[in-house]
Parts: C-alpha cells; sequence; structure tokens
C-alpha cells in the first residue's frame, strides 16, 4: 500500500521572517498521520526549518544538491553529504527549471541522483512535457526517456528509495493544471515502464503530480489511481492552503 505525499516546493521565496510565519502555520496544521508530508526551502532557509519543524513530523528537503556526494572545491554548490548532516531527506532531481533555466542535463542529473542516494536523501525525480511536445504527441516519449536515462544508469531498484514526480511544464506555476484524467494516463504510463522491469518497485512507487495544484483541485487529481500526491509550487506558500492539500490526500 502506497502512502500519500505532499511535498511543497517553495522555490527562491522567502525571507527569515516570512519562513519563521510559514513554520508557525505549518506546526498548526492539522495533519494526517496517513500522510507523508515535506517541503523543500530554499538552500539558505533548510537549516531554520529543520529547526522550526522538529517534531512536526514534516521532513524537509533540499532543491538541488552538488553532483558529488562529498563536501569538497565546488563554489556555490552544496554537497548532498551536507545537506544529510543538517537534517534533510530528501532532494528534488530535474526541475523542469532547472533542466530548463540552468540547463541541467541527463548526465549532470544522473551525477545528482546517484550523490544523493550515496548520502542516503531520498531523491524526488520531476520528470514532464512541454506544450509544444504534448502537442506533438510526444507526452509520453519524453517522460520515458527522462526516466530510462536514471533507469538505465542506476537500474529499477534505485527507485525503491526515491520519488517522481510527473510535472508537466506547461502546467507548472502558470494556472492550467492536467486534468485528472491526463495526470492519471502518464502516471500508469510511469508504473507501467516500472512494471516492465520490476513489479514490485513499480507497485510501490510513489508519483506525485505537479503543476498548479490547489486545495480546490487537489481531491479529484489524488483521486485517481496512480495519483499519489502531489509536488506544490505557489500553493506551498500559504499553509492554510497546503493543509488543505495535504487533507485532501489523506481522504
Ligand atoms: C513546482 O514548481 O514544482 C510546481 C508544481 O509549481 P506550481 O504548483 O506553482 O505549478
Amino acid at each position: 500500500m502506497r502512502r500519500p505525499m505532499v511535498a511543497g516546493n517553495w522555490k527562491m521565496h522567502g525571507t527569515r521572517a516570512g519562513v519563521a510565519e510559514l513554520l508557525e502555520g505549518l506546526n498548526n496544521m492539522p495533519m494526517s498521520s496517513e500522510v507523508e508530508v515535506a517541503v523543500f526551502p530554499s538552500a539558505l532557509h533548510v537549516a531554520q526549518v529543520i529547526d522550526g519543524l522538529e517534531g512536526s513530523g514534516i521532513a524537509v528537503g533540499a532543491q538541488n544538491s552538488a553532483i558529488q556526494s562529498e563536501q569538497g572545491a565546488l563554489t556555490g554548490e552544496v554537497a548532498p553529504s551536507q545537506l544529510a548532516e543538517t537534517g534533510c531527506k530528501l532532494v528534488l532531481v530535474g526541475h523542469s527549471e532547472r533542466r530548463q533555466i540552468i540547463g541541467e542535463s541527463e548526465e549532470v542529473l544522473q551525477q545528482k541522483f546517484a550523490a544523493a542516494q550515496a548520502c542516503g536523501l531520498k531523491p524526488v525525480l520531476c520528470v514532464g512535457e512541454t506544450l509544444e511536445e504534448r502537442e506533438a504527441g510526444k507526452t509520453l516519449e519524453v517522460v520515458g526517456r527522462q526516466l530510462s536515462s536514471i533507469i538505465e544508469a542506476f537500474g529499477v531498484a534505485a527507485f525503491a528509495n526515491a520519488v517522481v514526480a510527473y510535472e508537466p511544464v506547461w502546467a507548472i506555476g502558470t494556472g492550467l493544471t492536467a486534468s485528472p484524467q491526463q495526470a492519471q494516463d502518464v502516471h500508469a504510463a510511469i508504473r507501467a515502464q516500472f512494471a516492465t522491469k520490476d513489479a514490485e518497485v513499480a507497485a510501490n512507487l510513489q508519483l506525485l503530480y505537479g503543476g498548479s495544484v490547489k486545495a480546490a483541485n487537489a481531491a479529484e487529481l489524488f483521486g485517481m489511481p496512480d495519483i499519489d500526491g502531489g509536488l506544490i509550487g505557489g500553493a506551498s506558500l500559504n499553509a492554510d492552503e497546503f493543509g488543505a492539500i495535504c487533507r485532501a490526500a489523506g481522504n
């Protein structure tokens, strides 16, 4: 039985005061023990958030980590070993903003995925197609290729300790959401891709949907059989809204 998961990606948002306010909201949020909840603050706020959420049951992840596991000469980067030592449990790998704006290649993402796992961090691998690719009928080809890059490098067993987030690029931060059926179709194809290699890994894999999820559309999306929760951007910056999304995942 897969546990539902809701993860909040705070992106490059927050000040110390704003984060403190959000933490107060999260600490007062009614939680369902059935739902795994995680937040991904900016690297600058990771330590503040870990301290502020102590005892809350909410896990903290990083939005990015370095291609090598241990600390060293890599200016501007944060090693997954440093994140793990600070108390991080998860890390996003392959978010479309990093693929597209920062230009992270499949090779870089393979390195990040492996380095994170080597330090005990659980990667949340983000995959998804652009609008152009969807309109060209290439959604499953693109998503399948992004997954294959990691599966071929490390084997499907690596996903026994990873999460996959399907995030159509055209739905991220745009207010456009994939319909529950559109999202379910891709999630089912992702699970089927894993099942061709290992039925158990496929059955246990938490598959999150991301792209303009809000309290108003979460229940319908999370009600689909292969959608195990969500990766939430904008709506995770409001504790009440985020709390309502978390509760929708538990119902
Ligand atoms: C995201 O950044 O992962 C995301 C899903 O953003 P939003 O919910 O704002 O579309």
